[in-house]
């Protein structure tokens, strides 16, 4: 059976560098689930589909064909065949994920196509239930957060970066808010696995915390 790491977390916890990095190092696939309910999401706008119509999330999500290749390394989501990794990151589609990711039929079809992904191949999947419902059996389990105020302040350096403007007061309200919804759903709702480890970057580096994982994955005995 193929190895599975499993890392779930807050968002701007910095999942995705520390799994992509950590998936580099050993060799294994990195599968970004978060990317898929965005794909979904942005089927969903795209049909005119509500944000809080369950019901027309629930019949339309079964016409999305999303699908997962791997070009050069990177996880390429394609919606109807087409690859739409360009347009997964704005507000609008974040916003429409983090409430079309709570619907039942949703989850339903995209842990599908997760565990698929994990029984071919030794992977790296992050996400917020992994460790818990996608992949309950997963050898090394990590829970990685870090504080409000450290996540909104990367995230703030991050869209500074690229030239945007921002405001430290509403990022932190909006990942507060996103956080409340992640952690309060129904349905997988964000929480760390008993078998995981929990592991706070506030003040650590990129490569002290894919250092620590190395570590715990040793200890499991994937290395
Ligand atoms: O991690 P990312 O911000 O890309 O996730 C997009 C949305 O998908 C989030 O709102 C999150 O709640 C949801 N999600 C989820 N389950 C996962 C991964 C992401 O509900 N395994």
């Amino acid at each position: 059976m193929p190895y599975s790491i499993a890392i779930d977390g807050p968002a701007g916890a910095g999942k995705s560098t520390i799994a992509r990095m950590t998936a580099e190092k050993l060799g294994y696939i990195y599968v970004d689930t978060g990317a898929m309910y965005r794909a979904m999401a942005l089927f969903l706008i795209r049909n005119n589909i509500a944000a809080d119509d369950n019901e027309a999330v629930s019949r339309e999500c079964r016409n999305a064909d999303i699908s997962i290749e791997y070009r050069d390394g990177e996880q390429v989501v394609l919606l109807g065949g087409q690859n739409v990794n360009p347009y997964l990151r704005t507000g609008e589609v974040s916003n429409m994920a983090s409430v079309s990711s709570t619907n039942a039929d949703v989850r339903v079809k995209l842990v599908e196509l997760q565990r698929k992904l994990a029984e071919k191949a030794n992977v790296v999947m992050d996400g917020r239930d992994i460790g818990t419902v996608v992949l309950p059996h997963a050898q090394c389990k990590i829970y990685l957060t870090a504080s409000v105020a450290v996540r909104a302040k990367r995230r703030f350096d991050e869209i500074i970066e690229k030239g945007g403007e921002a405001d430290i007061e509403t990022i932190s309200r909006e990942i507060e808010e996103r956080d409340y919804r992640d952690m309060n759903r129904a349905n997988s709702p964000l929480k760390q696995a008993d078998d995981a480890v929990y592991l706070d970057t506030s003040d650590l580096t990129i490569d002290e915390v894919t250092e620590k994982i190395m570590d715990i994955a040793k200890q499991k005995g994937i290395l």
